[in-house]
């Protein structure tokens, strides 16, 4: 059997999103800058991509910008929002400490150039409240960023009352919403959400395709310098393939939200029960403010990287955690976040479901993963001394 269960590394193309990239390669490629007819078509296109999307996320199309991923909507928001800050004197900026590295990489940039940076703590079952946010905002605050759901743990942040609250005190909110947009449903203005980030390689559309929706009045801070595209906010010849795969991506993936939830939750908690059979495992983030797709599990006394490999032996994709971090060998920062132990953090698994998964995949990876779960800690050392009484038990 193969069965990839990392749709939060990445996702496997739709045939709807594969699809309506072809007509942008093949015969309307022209440039959207250019005056005649095929440069038109696909400022048209363009255009059209621009109000799908908006409408998916309940915004104007004007508040709408392409981009290359999520990564650089992410960057975008940050200095903006950083540019915007420093205008007014206010250079105190408020996050999380499990932030995808996105947005922690570019904190640690804003703190070389003079900002100071709050990451609020997780709790354990990886959630931040909304009078954490309030009691963290100052009167220099410029920016609270908070992600809507984690790419690890799967925890869904409270994003609607974390943007009440910023909102009533007058404070820039953004969430990187990359897990959560195509999985949950998610809408700016009810949500209270003044920029977010998206990416479309998340919910079964292209790589290097992403969305900064920024609300009208909040001005842009270029990342990319050049020519005039995105109204002057994003330089370089758009991607249209992309972003008409990403468009359509999106609506599919939105229209589908509620009429897939239930099978995939059910295969979620088949999953979770399955596996936390085996002794001394737990799992990590809130069981049920978590994305319908997502399992992430500790064992005590084995190492994620062996586990991994044992289980790709077994024709089944899986991760330790971020994609970013597996090849280091330190632990996720997203689990000593929510307080586990270097030791336990570093024996976890993330199975991170798409749609199409069957009750019969699920068992395959519950008996695979306890048979490997077995074999590891038959050999390790760390093992025998938590047996033999000479090690605590963390979990
Ligand atoms: C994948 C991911 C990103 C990065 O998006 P890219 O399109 O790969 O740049 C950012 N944030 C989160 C939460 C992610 O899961």
């Amino acid at each position: 059997m193969q069965i990839y269960v990392d749709n939060a590394a990445t996702t496997k193309m739709s045939d709807v999103a594969i699809n309506a990239m072809i007509p942008y390669m093949k015969e309307c490629y022209g440039n959207p800058s250019s005056l005649y007819t095929i440069g038109q078509k696909a400022m048209e296109a363009l255009t059209d991509a621009r109000e799908r999307v908006a409408k998916v996320l309940g915004c104007e199309p004007r508040e709408i910008l392409f981009t290359s991923g999520g990564s650089e909507a992410d960057n975008q928001a940050l200095m903006s929002a950083a540019a915007l800050g420093e205008k007014n004197g206010k250079k105190h900026i408020i996050s999380t400490a499990f932030e995808h590295h996105a947005i922690l990489h570019t904190l640690k940039k804003l703190e070389k150039m003079g900002f100071e940076v709050e990451l609020l703590d997780v709790h354990e079952n990886g959630l931040v409240t909304p009078e954490q946010v309030a009691a963290a905002i100052r009167p220099d605050t410029c920016l609270v960023t908070i992600m809507y759901a984690n790419n690890e743990i799967g925890t869904i942040q409270p994003i609607r009352e974390i943007g009440a609250v910023c909102r009533e005190k007058k404070v820039l909110f953004h969430t990187d919403a990359v897990q959560a947009v195509g999985h949950i449903p998610v809408n700016v203005k009810d949500d209270n959400i003044d920029m977010l980030s998206l990416s479309a390689h998340k919910f079964h559309g292209p790589k290097g395709c992403g969305v900064l929706y920024f609300r009208k009045g909040i001005r842009l801070t270029n990342i990319i310098e050049g020519g005039a595209q995105e109204r002057g906010k994003r330089a370089g010849t758009e991607n249209v393939p992309g972003i008409m795969s990403m468009t359509a991506a999106l609506e599919d993936a939105v229209a589908h939200i509620d009429t897939n939830k239930d099978h995939l939750l059910a295969m979620r908690d088949r999953l979770i029960d399955g596996i936390l059979e085996i002794p001394h495992s737990i799992l990590n983030g809130d069981r049920t403010s978590r994305l319908p797709g997502n399992v992430n599990i500790c064992f005590e006394g084995i190492e994620g990287e062996s586990l991994l490999l044992l289980l790709d032996d077994k024709g089944i994709s899986a991760s330790s955690g971020s994609a970013c971090t597996s090849g280091s060998l330190d632990p996720s920062h997203v689990l000593l976040a929510i307080g586990r132990p270097h030791e336990v953090a570093h024996g976890s698994l993330r199975l991170s479901l798409s749609d199409d998964i069957t009750a019969e995949e699920v068992d395959y990876i519950i008996a695979s993963v306890k048979e490997v779960v077995e074999l590891l800690r038959g050999i390790s050392p760390v093992w025998r001394d938590l047996m033999a009484g000479k090690k605590e038990f963390h979990i």
